[in-house]
C-alpha cells in the first residue's frame, strides 16, 4: 500500500502530521511518500503542481490531501488552485463524495468534480466582459449519477437528484440521464428537486435526505452548506474517486492562514479524510469505521478553540489515538 501525502500550506503540515501518526498505528506497514503541492511548491518550483508530484500521485494506491492556498497568491497569475484543478483533472476523479452527520443526519452529496462550470471555456473579452461555460456530455452525467444510485443502494436507499431544469439545457440533460437511469435501480426512490429549493430544504429539514447527486457547481455550495448545519467545515471530510486510479481525499475546509503556525488547527476534517481513504482507498472499512469514532470521542473530550474547546491540534490527536485502542 502506498499513500502519497500532499501536506500544503497554512494548517495543512499541522493537521497532517496527526493524520500521519493515526495512519502509523492503523496501518503501520502502508508506505508514505510526501510531495510538493499548493504555494509552497510555487515558491520551490514555479508550478503549484509539480510534474513528479503528478507521477507520484498517479502511482500510488491513494493519495492524502491538506490544503492548499495562500494569501500571496490570491491575485497572482500561478496560484495554488490551479493545481489542485490540474490534479483533480490528471487523477479523473469525476466523484466527489461528501458525508455530513449530526443528530438525525446522514446525508451524503455526490459531487461532479471534473466538468461543468469550472472546467468549461472562460476568459475576458477586449470590452472587459468576461464569461464561463456550463458544458455536460451525456456521459459525464451518467458516471457520476451511477455513482449516485449505486450508493444510495448501499444506504438508505433515495436519491435526490438536484439541479436547475427550468432554466438551464445542461440540467434538462441532466434530468433526462437521470429518468433513463432509474429502471436500472428499481430498489432506489429517486426525486427531482432544483437548486434553490434543495438550498432552503438542507437549511431547513436536512434529515429528509440520503444521498444527494449533482453537478459541479451546485455540488460545490450545497456540500459546504450542509457542512455547515451539521458542526462547520473544520470537521467535514471528502473522497473524490475515479473508476479505476488512486482517490484523492482532503478536509473540506482551506488552509486557514489567520490560525496557521498556531498549532490550534482542528483535525478532524482530515482524519475524517483518512477513515474515507481507508474505507475506498485502502478497502479498509472496519478500521475506517474505528477512526471515525475514535474522532467522533476527540470532538467530545478534546475540542480545539473553533469547537468552543482548548485542546491543542496535538492533544486533538492524542486522543484519537488513545481512543483508537479501545474502537479498533
Ligand atoms: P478556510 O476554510 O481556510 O477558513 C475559513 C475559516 O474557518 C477561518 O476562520 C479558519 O480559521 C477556519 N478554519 C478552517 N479550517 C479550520 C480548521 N481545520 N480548524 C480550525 N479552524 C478552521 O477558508 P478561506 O479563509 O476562505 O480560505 C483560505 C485559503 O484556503 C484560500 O487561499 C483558499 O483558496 C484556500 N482553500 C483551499 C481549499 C482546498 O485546498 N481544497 C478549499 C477551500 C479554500
Amino acid at each position: 500500500m502506498k499513500v502519497v501525502v500532499l501536506p500544503g500550506d497554512g494548517i495543512g503540515p499541522e493537521i497532517t502530521a496527526q493524520a500521519m501518526r493515526v495512519l502509523g498505528e492503523i496501518a503501520p506497514g502502508a508506505e508514505t511518500e510526501q510531495r510538493l503541492f499548493g504555494a509552497q511548491a510555487i515558491r520551490e518550483t514555479g508550478t503549484p503542481l509539480p510534474d513528479d508530484t503528478v507521477a507520484a500521485c498517479l502511482a500510488a494506491d491513494a493519495v492524502l490531501k491538506g490544503p492548499i492556498g495562500d494569501p500571496e497568491f490570491d491575485a497572482a497569475d500561478v496560484r495554488p488552485e490551479q493545481g489542485l484543478l490540474r490534479l483533480r483533472a490528471e487523477l479523473g476523479v469525476y466523484a466527489n463524495l461528501r458525508p455530513s452527520r449530526a443528530d438525525g443526519i446522514d446525508l451524503l452529496i455526490v459531487r461532479e468534480l471534473v466538468g461543468g462550470l469550472y472546467y468549461g471555456a472562460s476568459g475576458v473579452r477586449d470590452d472587459g466582459s468576461a464569461f464561463d461555460t456550463c458544458e455536460y456530455s451525456p456521459a459525464q452525467i451518467e458516471r457520476i449519477v451511477r455513482r449516485g444510485f449505486e450508493l444510495a443502494r448501499s444506504r438508505g436507499g433515495r436519491l435526490t437528484s438536484v439541479d436547475k431544469a427550468n432554466v438551464l439545457e445542461t440540467s434538462r440533460l441532466w434530468r433526462r440521464v437521470v429518468r433513463g437511469l432509474a429502471p436500472d435501480y428499481p430498489d432506489v426512490a429517486v426525486e427531482d428537486m432544483l437548486i434553490d429549493n434543495a438550498a432552503m430544504q438542507l437549511a431547513t429539514a436536512p434529515g429528509q435526505f440520503d444521498v444527494i447527486v449533482t453537478e459541479n457547481m451546485f455540488g460545490d455550495i450545497l456540500s459546504d452548506l450542509a457542512a455547515a448545519v451539521t458542526g462547520g467545515l473544520g470537521l467535514a471530510p471528502s473522497a473524490s474517486l475515479s473508476d479505476t486510479g488512486p482517490g484523492l481525499f482532503e478536509p473540506v475546509h482551506g488552509s486557514a492562514p489567520d490560525i496557521a503556525g498556531q498549532g490550534i488547527a482542528n483535525p478532524a476534517g482530515m482524519l475524517l479524510s483518512m477513515a474515507l481513504l481507508l474505507e475506498h482507498g485502502l478497502g479498509r472499512p472496519g478500521e475506517a469505521a474505528g477512526l471515525a469514532a475514535a474522532v467522533e470521542r476527540a470532538i467530545v473530550e478534546a475540542p480545539t478553540p473553533d469547537l468552543g474547546g482548548q485542546a491543542s491540534t496535538e492533544e486533538f490527536g492524542d486522543t484519537v489515538l488513545s481512543a483508537l485502542a479501545v474502537h479498533i
